[in-house]
């Protein structure tokens, strides 16, 4: 899949999950262009512009699904990331509230397999 194909993809998803008003580039990376080592996606996030660059790891630099014989696919990993831009806000706002990052994660990642299973195959 080329940078053009995802963010075609990207704003596909944007439509589905109401984030048309928001204005997201998507585009694959190197490990070492994240700011976290092991990380398979990153976002970096602006709520005053509503901008978003989501950066996802080359196919061949991602790693294997834990129990599964293939690797993070593209569509999961670019719904996952998209996600963040409706969640993130509440965790921003309640950082009195310690709210725990992996449950976050987790919560995403919930949903993020509650729409795979619908779609099916990921790539
Ligand atoms: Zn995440």
């Amino acid at each position: 899949m080329t940078n053009k194909q995802l963010n075609t993809l990207c704003q596909k998803w944007q439509k589905i999950l109401r984030l048309q008003d928001w204005d997201v580039t998507a585009s694959f990376c190197s490990a070492k262009d994240m700011t976290t080592e092991g990380r398979v996606a990153e976002t970096r996030i602006n709520f005053n512009n509503k901008t978003a660059s989501v950066m996802i790891l080359a196919s061949k630099e991602r790693p294997m699904l834990p129990g599964k014989n293939k690797i993070w696919g593209t569509l999961s990993t670019l719904i996952h990331e998209l996600l963040h831009l409706h969640i993130e806000p509440f965790v921003v706002k309640c950082p009195e509230q310690d709210i725990d990052r992996t449950q976050v994660e987790q919560g995403i990642e919930c949903i993020t397999s509650g729409f795979m299973t619908t779609i099916g195959e990921d790539s």
